[in-house]
Parts: C-alpha cells; sequence; structure tokens
C-alpha cells in the first residue's frame, strides 16, 4: 500500500499502480458468463461489435508482450476511451463478477462511442460512473433473478 500525504498529520493509504496485461485464459466460468450475456446487452445499448478482452496483473501467469496498461491493483475492468469497441475484464474474476464487470464497462463504452459519433456529450466522471456501477449492478442482478 502506498502513503500519501494529505495535510497536517492525515496519511491516508492509496492503491498503488500496477500493471496489467492481457491474457487469453480466463477463467472458464466468467468467459462462459461474458459470451451468454454480452449479445443481450450490446442489443440493449445499441452497440456495435464489441470485442472482450481479459488481463492480469503482469507476473501472475501472464504473457510479455501482450497489450499491457497501467491502474489501480484493485482494477477490475477497463474501457479505453479511443478504442470503446473493446472492453477488458480481469480475467481472475468469478462468473457473476465478470458479468457485472461487463455491463459496468459497455456503459462506458457505449458513452464513448456516443461521444465519438457526436451523438451526445460525455457524462461528468462521477456521473457516468455512477451509471456504469447502476448498470453493472442491474446486469448482476438480472442473472440472480
Ligand atoms: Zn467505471
Amino acid at each position: 500500500m502506498g502513503l500519501k500525504w494529505l495535510g497536517d498529520q492525515l496519511w491516508m493509504t492509496v492503491d498503488p499502480l500496477t500493471t496489467f496485461i492481457e491474457t487469453s485464459a480466463p477463467c472458464e466460468a466468467a468467459a462462459v458468463a461474458v459470451d451468454a450475456t454480452l449479445p443481450e446487452l450490446r442489443k440493449h445499448l445499441g452497440l456495435g461489435e464489441t470485442k472482450v478482452r481479459w488481463f492480469l496483473p503482469s507476473g501472475n501467469g501472464t504473457t510479455a508482450g501482450r497489450h499491457s496498461f497501467e491502474g489501480d491493483l484493485g482494477l477490475q475492468g477497463k474501457c479505453h476511451g479511443n478504442a470503446p469497441s473493446t472492453v477488458w475484464i480481469r480475467a481472475d474474476l468469478g462468473a457473476l463478477d465478470a458479468a457485472e464487470v461487463l455491463g459496468h464497462e459497455l456503459l462506458h463504452a457505449k458513452h464513448y462511442a456516443d461521444y465519438i459519433a457526436g451523438v451526445a456529450e460525455m457524462p461528468d466522471g462521477d456521473a457516468g460512473e455512477q451509471a456504469a456501477l447502476a448498470y453493472g449492478h442491474s446486469v448482476r442482478q438480472a442473472l440472480l433473478d
């Protein structure tokens, strides 16, 4: 854990950054859940072809030379704003968590795609994140119901 000085005698732990690397071997239950959920979510959100790629912290069974990016140690998903037709999901999640992260990242993808197409403004950082959290949660609930 890193420590960040925030003022007079106030210290708070912050997530350190780490490097994540693509892997082609996600948890099988997660891969099945994502494959089963993706077509319906794409349709619901009006997204075109969307590719799911998987990542793990580097040094954790990952392959050198693959795509990599930095993020908080606890990162579970990622959608790069300049490439919203791909969403990234952490490969060691279980089925429900992976499906929730898929929904979360697809809503970010939708916001980016609409912005790039010029049909909508990007939501404020916090509003976009809250919407993505809610959408991901609704995907998890739908699978539980
Ligand atoms: Zn998010």
